[in-house]
Formats: C-alpha cells, sequence, structure tokens
C-alpha cells in the first residue's frame, strides 16, 4: 500500500470536490458547443500552475466549428526529470443538454449527501477532476519520476468526438512515441476497467413511390407501405437473427452482450409541423436511420449484407418496390487485450485500493477510443473512472465523492507503475 500516496489523496478530497464543481459551472452544452474555450482555459491555467506545458488546439472546419462556437480543445504535458514512457489522461469536456426533470440547477455544481449534482457530473467532469488530483498528488509525493504526464480536455465526444480526439489524434498527439498508455477516465465504475467497445453501423434506408391524391391511392405508390414491408421484414427475420447473436466479449449491461439494431427515426409524406389540417397526398418517399450496434464476433460487411439481402429480397417479391441505402457512419468493435500494460496496472491499482478484483467490461456505446485505436493506431488504451454509466445523460446526473477519491487513487498508483515500468 502507497500510504504516503493515498494520505496525500484523501487530504485533497476537498480539492476534487471543488475541481468538479468548477468544471459542472461551464455548460458545456453539444450541440451548439458552448463554452468550450473557456472551460479549456480554465483547465489550462490550473495544470500551468503546476508546471505544465498547455497547447490549445482547434478543431478548424470540423462539423459544428465557427467563431461563436469554436472546437477548443487543450492538451497538457509535464516532462519528468529522465526520459520514458508517457501517460495521458484523457477527458472530454462536453456535455449533452440538460433537458427536463431536473430537481437541481444542472449547472451550479450541488453537493449533497455526499454527492455533486450537475450535468456532466459523472460523464464525465468528476473523472476529469479524479484524474488531474491524481497527476498533481503523484508529482508532488514523487518529484522525480520519469517519462511524461499528459492530460488533455477534449471536445465533441457526445457527437462523434471528430473536433476532438479525432482531430488531435490526426495530427499525431495519440501516437507513439509521443504516448505509451492512455486512460480515458469516462464514468464505468470505479472498480471496472472497460477494454473498448461494440462496433457501430449507422446507415439510412430510403424508399420510393409515386405521389398522386389520398382518396385515388391506387394511381400513385405508397412510400411509407414500402418502409412497412422493410420493417415487417425486420421484424420477422432480422430482430431474432440478431438476438441469437453471442459474444466473448463481456459488455455490460448484460442486454447488450448480443447484436443489437435501434431505429432511430423514420420519416415519411407530409412533415408534422404543418397547422390546420393535412393535405390528402401519396408519399413518394420514406426515409429511416437505423442504428446497428455489433460484436468482435461480426464483419461489417456481413452487418451490412443482412440488411441489404432483406432490401433485394423485397425487390424481387414486392411489387414497384426500390431502395436505396446510404452509409452514415462505421465504427470497428474494439477490445484491448487484458495483458497489455495499462490494463494490468489499472487493474493491480484496484486490488491495492480496493482489495477487490477488477471486473474487465466492454461498453455498450463507443466512445473517444475509437480515434485513438484507428487513427493514433496506440492500442494500450482502457477508459476507467468514477461513476455510474446508467446516470449519465439523465436528469439529476451525479457523482460519489468516495468514489471520485478511490479512484484517484488508482489513477495515481497505476501512474506510478506505468511511468517506473513496474508493470505487474
Ligand atoms: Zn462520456
Amino acid at each position: 500500500m502507497d500510504d504516503k500516496l493515498f494520505n496525500v489523496i484523501d487530504d485533497r478530497r476537498d480539492e476534487i470536490v471543488a475541481l468538479t464543481v468548477d468544471l459542472i459551472r461551464f455548460p458545456t452544452i453539444n450541440p451548439p458547443g458552448d463554452a468550450y474555450r473557456p472551460c479549456a482555459e480554465y483547465i489550462a491555467a490550473r495544470l500551468q500552475k503546476r508546471g505544465f506545458e498547455t497547447t490549445f488546439i482547434r478543431g478548424e472546419g470540423t462539423p459544428g466549428d465557427t467563431d461563436r462556437y469554436p472546437r477548443t480543445n487543450v492538451i497538457a504535458r509535464y516532462d519528468g526529470r529522465t526520459p520514458g514512457p508517457t501517460v495521458h489522461f484523457n477527458s472530454h469536456i462536453d456535455v449533452v443538454a440538460a433537458a427536463d426533470g431536473w430537481t437541481v440547477d444542472p449547472f451550479a455544481g450541488v453537493i449533497k449527501d455526499g454527492k455533486v449534482y450537475g450535468r456532466g457530473a459523472c460523464d464525465m467532469k468528476g473523472g476529469m477532476a479524479a484524474s488531474i488530483v491524481a497527476a498533481e498528488a503523484f508529482m508532488d509525493v514523487y518529484p522525480d519520476f520519469p517519462g511524461a504526464i499528459e492530460i488533455s480536455g477534449t471536445v465533441d465526444e457526445e457527437s462523434g468526438g471528430y473536433g476532438g480526439v479525432a482531430y488531435m489524434a490526426a495530427k499525431g498527439l495519440f501516437s507513439k512515441p509521443r504516448v505509451d498508455h492512455v486512460i480515458i477516465p469516462e464514468p464505468l465504475n470505479k472498480d471496472r476497467i472497460c477494454l473498448g467497445h461494440r462496433g457501430v453501423w449507422w446507415a439510412e434506408i430510403a424508399t420510393r413511390g409515386e405521389v398522386a391524391h389520398g382518396s385515388m391511392p391506387f394511381l400513385g405508390d405508397c412510400a411509407v407501405r414500402h418502409m412497412g414491408a422493410v420493417l415487417r421484414a425486420f421484424e420477422d427475420e432480422l430482430f431474432p437473427a440478431l438476438a441469437k447473436k453471442t459474444t466473448r466479449m463481456p459488455v455490460v449491461p448484460d442486454g447488450a452482450r448480443s447484436s443489437t439494431m435501434n431505429i432511430n427515426s423514420i420519416h415519411g409524406g407530409q412533415t408534422d409541423d404543418y397547422s390546420g389540417l393535412p393535405s390528402p397526398n401519396v408519399p413518394d418517399c420514406c426515409r429511416m436511420t437505423i442504428d446497428r450496434r455489433f460484436l468482435l464476433e461480426e464483419k461489417l460487411d456481413t452487418v451490412k449484407s443482412e440488411v441489404t439481402t432483406i432490401l433485394e429480397g423485397l425487390k424481387r417479391k414486392r411489387p414497384k418496390f426500390d431502395y436505396e441505402i446510404r452509409d452514415l457512419m462505421e465504427v470497428e468493435p474494439l477490445m484491448t487485450d487484458r495483458d497489455m500494460p495499462v490494463v494490468t496496472a489499472v487493474a493491480a491499482g484496484i486490488r491495492e485500493v480496493m482489495g477487490i478484483e477488477p471486473e474487465y467490461v466492454i461498453s455498450p456505446g463507443t466512445y473517444d477510443q475509437k480515434h485513438i485505436a484507428r487513427i493514433g493506431h496506440l492500442h494500450d488504451c482502457i477508459a476507467y473512472g468514477p461513476g455510474i454509466l446508467d446516470l449519465a445523460h439523465r436528469p439529476d446526473e451525479w457523482i460519489g465523492i468516495d468514489d471520485m477519491v478511490e479512484s484517484a487513487k488508482v489513477m495515481a498508483v497505476s501512474l506510478k507503475a506505468l511511468l517506473n515500468r513496474q508493470v505487474p
């Protein structure tokens, strides 16, 4: 047990809370991407005081980047006494909109019953605060450490990370030899190590028809009915097949341990924003967006062909049926090996701090690890941080103060092991 390091972190409990509150008070809502710059400046100012070198990187030309809403990222680096590996803590600073149902001000950082409440408390400003205090405590106790520590606050994770980690990874900021190990303090809980995520395929399917007067639909061809046939075929053939697929990926929650598909949206015919009465028309177009999540055992080509085979089948069977399909997003599934240094270091940290075996999990949805793996080609990366994933994006989101303190200890001892190359 590293009592010295742990005592310093215990002493900074209030500091972790204060930092979390300060971060929550920046309403970094995405979209549109509000308050990114002041939040990044706040993080930079804090770390500069501790001797970090800080750089702002604007994701210029990425989705949503304007002078009103610049995609401002911050990266801070502190080089140790001697050369060695670099450990990077990456947190996204953006949050989703507060929406309805809150009983406290979502951007006040209310402290109550051992918890900090606020939008982004668990996803993931509490995790960011824990990682910053962990790094600072480690630097104070072991000032002669080898290697380097990096901390970044990045934007747009909630909308795909293109102006944040993806942009920075394309500039080589998440690649060797600059960086060796990455910990993303997403709220997977203090005793769980998240090794990666399922794959994603988003696509838009359109069916076509022919306009006619609604009183004589037989003169036209209803695109919505064609889409209805697509939905029926999905219900009869695709959903049962997806539910049968199993995986060696330890996805949580259990329901996500098979393949899933969400019908994200469907639109056909007259839009519903008219006032008065609708006009009688046979719709000539219907669009549906599908959100398919897939497993390490599945290939993206197969995932796509399961859908197109159904559409082609309808084309043969159903008079006048035709369709178009367009890819919107593709992300391959990811699973970091359990014997990678960052995994074994954090696992040992969990054992040391909490005296329990870590649980290894896979996230049902993706997060910025995808860009670090695919663009940065860096695979020694996990998500590890305090907070309960189920609370993310919901009203009265909170983070437990004890959980932040404990996970800060885990991050600090993991940092020590990785920098000193003393990974078990
Ligand atoms: Zn998050």
